[in-house]
């Protein structure tokens, strides 16, 4: 019979061979972590994020998932792809985990991977998560020894840097834990300094409904005007707060070829993004994360980067979407007219207000109007 030490050592080397760059164990349960969940939970940091606060003891009690779970095994797997490429002013910026194939689906295959391994070799079930499964995955991470959570609640290694997906592979064999890695983010505030929306609010705590990557992604409203601005070009998510990290300029590039940026999307400028039928949007976002804003919610992110592009010219493409069957689509193009203070845009908006029925879609086209009439 083995030592679980022994098993230990088999599981973290067949992880590695599987193609994962960190993998750890830690137990099954956290109880301190479910005490710092329910406080950022308490001050609605998680917005609209709902599924959260469903029983939130389940995220750090992994025997609730998989009967006798004991040890949470935590794999990282490395989605670096180098310094952000300059782009021309018309594109939008898509954060850099969403560029390649979805990454649940890479991990997903390696972690199924891993798992069978387990089960043939020490008959044991197994259960796997992938962000998605209802599992505080840093937190766990971190008790794994993978990393430390630095100042923006991202996971960070110091031979690897930020720029890591995560997974979890739950077992009921009783196999040690890693040692937590210390905190080294020091005095550095950097990520807090460089946050367009100060959504960083204190050390190592973010509050969701300011963060980009929430209210490009996760939101499926419309973004408050207040916050828009401050988007900028940014159509899909944010990774200010990692490109600035010292600890990253350790970072290596991925050797996984499903990570590398995708087309069309890739290349797009925003005007022909803008113009993407529903039908074009899943084909262009096939095995592809950004599907996750959903149509509307994509549109309207690159609405906004049109409206703060301070190109008139892209006032014409705006135009044509002022009519969007989604309202989601037609409120942020209304907002995005006003912004540019383009006269061309006033007959077309004060026409669409008489028929305009949806309540924030008027208040957007009122606004816009209104901006467009003080700038006369
Ligand atoms: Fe701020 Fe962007 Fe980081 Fe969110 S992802 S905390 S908006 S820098």
């Amino acid at each position: 019979m083995k030592s679980n030490n022994c098993i230990k050592q088999e599981i973290k080397e067949r992880a590695l061979a599987i193609g994962f760059d960190k993998v750890g164990c830690a137990p099954a349960r956290l109880p301190a972590e479910d005490i710092h969940l329910k406080e950022w939970l308490a001050q609605n940091y998680h917005g609209e994020m709902h599924w959260l606060n469903r029983d939130p003891s389940r995220r750090t009690n992994m025997s609730n998932h998989l009967d006798s779970a004991n040890t949470v095994i935590c794999c990282a797997l490395n989605y670096y792809q180098g310094p952000p490429v300059p782009l021309d002013p018309g594109q939008g910026v898509i954060s850099s985990y969403a560029q390649g194939t979805d990454y649940h689906q890479v991990l997903d295959t390696k972690l199924r991977k891993l798992a069978s391994f387990i089960e043939d070799r020490y008959e044991v079930p197994t259960r796997i998560y992938v962000d998605t499964g209802p599992v505080l995955e840093k937190p766990y991470s971190v008790a794994a020894g993978l990393g430390w959570l630095g100042k923006h609640s991202n996971l960070i290694s110091r031979d690897g840097s930020s720029w890591f997906f995560l997974g979890e592979i739950l077992v009921p064999l009783e196999l040690s834990a890693d040692i937590p890695e210390n905190d080294h983010c020091g005095t550095c505030t950097r990520c807090i300094e460089v946050c367009p929306t100060q959504a960083i609010v204190e050390p190592y705590v973010v509050d969701s409904r300011l963060c980009i990557s929430y209210l490009t992604i996760e939101l499926n409203d419309f973004i408050p005007r207040e916050l828009r601005a401050s988007i900028g070009n940014r159509i899909y998510g944010c990774d200010d707060c990692q490109d600035v990290c010292p600890w990253n300029r350790f970072a290596k590039k991925s050797a996984e070829a499903a990570f590398f940026a995708r087309e069309p999307l890739a290349s797009m400028d925003l005007v022909a993004m803008l113009k993407i039928t529903h039908k074009e949007f899943l084909a262009a976002t096939h095995k592809s994360a950004i599907r996750r804003a959903r149509y509307p919610g994509f549109l309207r992110n690159v609405a906004i980067a049109l409206g703060n592009s301070k190109d008139r010219t892209v006032v014409p493409a705006l135009l044509e979407t002022l009519n969007h069957k989604e309202p989601l689509v037609r409120g942020h193009v209304a907002w995005a007219l006003g912004e540019l203070r383009d006269s061309r845009a006033i007959e077309p908006l004060i026409s669409r207000l008489q028929i305009e029925i949806h309540k924030q879609v008027r208040n957007e086209l009122e606004w816009a109007r209104q901006a467009l009439l003080e700038d006369r």
